[in-house]
């Protein structure tokens, strides 16, 4: 992982969750939006931050057969939410320190 990726890993994370708030997400879908936000990620670096972030209690995973291939559809659990929006509140604190 470049060091840029590492150092944005938390803000990956947080648009991950954020999506999922939004709606079902899965892996292919999320890569394109990253990159429109900026953020190069590639499949070897988007399952494992699910599949951590689905460890830590923040997504739930569906699977469904999708034209004979299985894929996985994420949602946040109550956790998520409840993580989501403490980083909305620091984020928030952040901006105000960084930006005035
Ligand atoms: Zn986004």
């Amino acid at each position: 992982m470049s060091l840029e990726r590492k150092f944005f890993l938390g803000f990956i994370r947080i648009h991950i969750l954020y999506h999922a708030s939004k709606k079902e997400i899965y892996g292919v879908e999320m890569m394109d939006e990253l990159k429109i936000h900026g953020y190069e990620v590639g499949p070897g670096t988007i399952y494992p931050i699910l599949h951590s972030l689905e460890e830590d209690g923040f997504l739930t995973i569906r699977e469904e057969n999708v034209n004979g291939k299985i894929r996985k559809y994420y949602s946040i659990t109550p956790n998520g939410i409840e993580i989501l929006e403490k980083a909305r509140l620091r984020i928030k604190e952040l901006i105000d320190e960084l930006m005035d």
